[in-house]
């Protein structure tokens, strides 16, 4: 019997799993909102718009970016192939003709004898697996369905997600501290302590003198932010402050809030430290940190400026910068399974029912493809009866999915791929070069390993 699934949300995520969906012989109803119900974001009516930069970042497999668009090329993904098509000089970067790459996307969904492309803004599921529209209408019952509706999902279609998953489960907002790779911190200056405790602690703390913490703050908060746009200023700051908003209300307010000293001796002095930047492992292994408290709306090269003046952060590496801005994303540790199925809908619907993209808690262009792709094969193995090959987690997006499926994991926030949540390797590199390049080409063997096994599906 043929099978239907149905897609919602034709972006990045929604449209790749389409047309992987349907390469494979399984009648798809992709439901997008836009025309009739625009987001504040999108210009076009396009399938997979890229609603800000032109550049899917660097090629180069010696980097996490690199290494996810060798993913998508060992696994044929149909975005990838649309981006090379149409892509601009961009140094060592993937950089697209945005219009030239979601034409080209939407004329594959449009033109194909499976898809069918539904112009509706989803609202909800029911549980015998149909989809319901604001127009009215009903579609299905289907054999599964993805919600890939993005960061910028319907305010209708979110409410009804906030009731299937409860208060926690939803954010709308990602007011995310910058990370920083472990390896690039100076530990000659940070200490290991947990506030009041002795002995060694969870936390690295980075002490500042008086002058030192003058200087970064008159800095902090003469540095460049980003504006916020009018649809995210709206109650962002009140759930949470960003520090240089903080580091305006007084000299000495981050002293007292974030950057608070109490209960630390600085082992090298023996003394409290006039303030002191906390930082918190971020992933099981230590090879990545978040600066606790550090939420900032700061320009991306300001924050590398700024933050490198935090004693012991003078050559901090970013796995990723702090953000302040409107996203919708489920609390994946806590609601995704590694098939990317939405757990708590599990004995609601009598279907399945998976997340793919920005979503399902991760972040970036091609972390939106690869989970549309990866959405797909586990459909298709699942719809097939197939014994579920497992991704393995020393490819980049399974080590994503790793991170973002983590029960341990304690106030998600999205992520993109990157070296510091790479499971770490069973001997030590050094040299930071040949440690990139050990993962790059471990990560290489287990896709194509992989890929070897899910293709012929
Ligand atoms: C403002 C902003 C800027 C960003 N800039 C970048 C960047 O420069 N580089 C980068 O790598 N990442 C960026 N991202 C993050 C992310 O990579 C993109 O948002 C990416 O498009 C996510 O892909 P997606 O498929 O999950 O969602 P989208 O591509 O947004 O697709 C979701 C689709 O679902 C539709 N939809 C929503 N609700 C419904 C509904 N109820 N029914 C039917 N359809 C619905 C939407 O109209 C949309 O077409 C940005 C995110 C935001 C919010």
């Amino acid at each position: 019997m043929e099978k239907e699934v149905c897609i919602i949300g034709a972006g990045l995520a929604g449209s790749e799993a389409a047309l992987q969906l349907a390469k494979r012989k399984t009648r798809v109803s992709l439901i997008e909102a836009r025309p009739g119900l625009a987001t504040p974001v999108h210009k076009t009516d396009y399938c997979a718009e890229l609603v800000c930069s032109n550049s899917l970042k660097s090629e180069k497999t010696d980097s996490a970016a690199g290494l996810i668009k060798y993913e998508l090329s060992s696994l044929k993904s149909f975005l990838y192939g649309f981006a090379i098509q149409s892509r601009v000089p961009a140094g060592g970067a993937l950089a697209v003709d945005r219009n030239v790459f979601a034409e080209s996307v939407t004329q594959a969904i449009e033109n194909h004898p499976y898809i069918r492309l539904i112009r509706a803004e989803a609202i909800r599921i029911t549980q015998d697996g149909c989809v319901e529209c604001s127009n009215g209408a009903n579609f299905g019952p289907f054999h599964a369905i993805v919600v890939a509706s993005g960061p910028l999902t319907s305010e209708s279609l979110a409410d009804w997600l906030l009731q299937q998953t409860g208060s926690e489960g939803l954010s709308f907002y990602d007011a995310a501290a910058p990370i920083v790779y472990e390896h690039s911190l100076n530990h000659e200056k940070i200490f290991k302590q947990s506030r009041y405790e002795e002995g060694e602690g969870d936390y690295l703390n980075a002490p500042f003198t008086r002058d030192e913490y003058e200087t970064f703050i008159n800095e902090l908060i003469s540095a460049r932010r980003v504006i916020a746009k009018d649809f995210e200023s709206k109650d962002l700051f009140q759930a949470c402050q960003p520090i240089e908003e903080i580091a305006r209300k007084g000299i000495d307010a981050p002293r007292y809030g974030p950057l608070k000293p109490v209960g630390l001796t600085d082992p090298r002095t023996g003394k409290r430290p006039w303030a002191a930047v906390q930082l918190r492992a971020e992933d099981p292994h230590g090879q990545s940190y978040n600066l606790v408290g550090f939420q900032t709306n700061l320009a991306f090269p300001e924050q590398e400026r700024v933050f490198r003046l935090i004693p012991g952060l003078e050559q901090a590496e970013f796995v990723r910068y702090g953000v302040m801005h409107r996203n919708t994303f489920l609390d994946a540790p806590r609601l995704m399974t590694k098939s990317q199925e939405l757990r708590a809908l599990k004995d609601f619907c009598s279907v399945p029912v998976y997340l793919a993209g920005q979503i399902s808690g991760t972040e970036g262009y091609c972390e939106a493809i690869r989970a549309g792709l990866q959405v797909a094969l586990e459909i298709t193995q699942h719809l097939r009866g197939r014994q579920r090959v497992p991704l393995p987690p020393d490819t980049v997006y399974g080590a994503l999915l790793s991170y973002a499926t983590n029960p341990d994991t304690q106030n998600y926030q999205p992520m993109h791929v990157n070296f510091g949540i790479m499971p770490p390797l069973d001997h030590t590199i050094k040299n930071k070069k040949e440690r990139y390049a050990a993962y790059a080409q471990r990560a290489m063997k287990a896709i194509d390993q992989y890929a070897s096994q899910v293709l012929d599906l």
